[in-house]
């Protein structure tokens, strides 16, 4: 029997550990000091706050978790590191405490994958050790869900490539020493001081970057040339799942605060949890956390046992399933908390923007849709004829010959089936 749902117990631990470490730590950390591990490099009295923790974490095993053994992380695969960040999802800071944190967790996964022995030095070991930040410089003003629509280009000249474009929505790009430029001919590692590159004022936390003739040395192509949209999807098909799995952490912590009120406050002679339609907004919400829960899980299970690209429609899936859920968890939430839910006041509205986000970023949810129908529908054939193959009268028929012979053994047998099949005749 291989079906398995439990987590062997000296893992269970290192999840024991984290939750409670959380707890502890990460929670009162990112609640006065909100920006501390950003911080940390410019501002001792931050790194002093930061450093010892981070310690304890390496001192576990969990630094730089979404990385495979080969690429310098711990090889947790995806299972494991889903189980990990549905705890870290509900903490704002724990990815970057624990060196996870998106972008950059995107850009170290294709910089191991592709970079050489000389940029894995270079920008990956300091990116690992948060000596260095990174952004990702994809999406253009004129449009983010077509890449065929981007037209940022690098053109070779004597030893250096020289970048023009424009980008929009470059996550933390003002506070990044890198920008992975993602050109029609490559993607290109950007110190982001280089001359032409240009921060505009707005937006302020994802930003729009102008390049004008930017010039890199050679050596900061990424991977081979002409291989941008290979190594695109391979940095978001990673991007996509961890985003999924720390969403279970961000609709759980929506639906604890839901149960918490719901048995904390009267309305009309009875506590809230016992009107049917507060117990509906419950049941549903425990019911869709856990498909969204086993959806993910499955899905880090099949990467684990095959890869990102061939995992492609369950991730996929899990993209747009996350925002749905999570949008459908927090809205019930608020409501459940009724006015205090509209302030700002708990995490409610902060968790419910999140999922607007969550649906647009990384590819919008109508793309993610059409990849799942698209690949779910190779699998299937058009019927013969006028009617589907589970045509009832023309099933019948065919089920009636395997009974031929019992039919002329026992004329009463075939009276009896006649019987039958006039009864379901009358009930079409
Ligand atoms: C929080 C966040 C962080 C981000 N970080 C980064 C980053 O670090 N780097 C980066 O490069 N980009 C980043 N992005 C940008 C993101 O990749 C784009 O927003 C996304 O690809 C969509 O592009 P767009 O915004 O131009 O929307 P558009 O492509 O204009 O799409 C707008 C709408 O049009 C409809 N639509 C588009 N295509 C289709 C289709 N094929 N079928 C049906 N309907 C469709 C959908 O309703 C869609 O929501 C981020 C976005 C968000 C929200």
């Amino acid at each position: 029997m291989a079906w398995e749902f439990s987590t062997d117990p000296e893992f269970q631990e290192q999840l024991d550990w984290v939750a409670e470490f959380c707890r502890e730590e990460v929670e009162p950390l990112e609640l006065v000091f909100p920006y501390a591990v950003r911080m940390r490099r410019r501002d001792p009295k931050m790194a002093a706050l930061v450093d010892p923790l981070q310690g304890r974490i390496k001192e576990r095993g969990l630094w730089a978790v979404f990385l495979d053994r080969e690429l310098g992380g711990p090889g947790f695969g995806q299972l494991k590191l889903a189980l990990l960040n549905e705890i870290l999802g509900r903490y704002g800071s724990a990815p970057a405490l624990f060196g996870c944190q998106a972008p950059d967790t995107g850009n170290m996964e294709i910089l191991a994958a592709y970079g050489t022995d000389e940029q894995k030095e270079r920008w990956l070991i300091p990116l690992m050790n948060q000596e260095i930040w990174s952004a990702y410089s994809m999406t253009e003003p004129q449009g983010g869900s077509d890449p065929d629509l981007f037209v940022t280009t690098a053109v070779r000249d004597g030893e250096e490539w020289v970048i023009n474009g424009e980008k929009w929505f470059t996550s933390a790009g003002r506070h990044a020493d890198i920008i992975l430029v993602m050109c029609t001919n490559g993607i290109f590692v950007v110190p982001r001081g280089t001359p032409g590159v240009e921060i505009l004022d707005q937006p302020r936390l994802h930003d729009h970057i102008v390049y004008t003739d930017v010039r890199v040395p050679l050596d900061h192509l990424l991977g081979p040339e002409d291989g941008a949209k290979v190594l695109a999807q391979r940095r978001l098909g990673g991007g996509r799942i961890h985003h999924a799995m720390r969403a279970i952490a961000q609709c759980r912590r929506a639906f604890d605060m839901m149960c918490e009120r719901a048995l904390s406050r009267q309305s009309h002679g009875k506590l809230i949890a016992d009107h049917q339609m507060v117990q509906e907004a419950v049941a549903d919400s425990y019911a869709e956390i856990n498909m969204l829960r086993l959806l993910v899980l499955w899905t880090a299970w099949t990467i684990d046992n095959s890869s990102t690209a061939e995992s492609r429609t369950q991730i996929a899936a899990c993209k747009f399933t996350a925002a749905k859920v999570l949008r459908e968890v927090a809205y019930r939430a608020i409501h459940v908390f009724g006015s205090l839910g509209v302030t700002d006041l708990t995490p409610l509205q902060a968790l419910w923007a999140g999922a607007p986000a969550m649906s647009v970023m990384d590819g919008v949810d109508e793309v993610h849709k059409v990849t799942v129908a698209r690949n779910v529908l190779k699998g299937y054939q058009p019927h013969d004829g006028h009617w589907p193959t589970d045509y009832l009268p023309a099933m019948r028929q065919r089920a009636r010959a395997k009974f031929a012979d019992a039919f002329t053994a026992d004329p009463e047998l075939r009276q009896y089936a006649d019987a039958m099949e006039r009864r379901a005749g009358r009930s079409h």
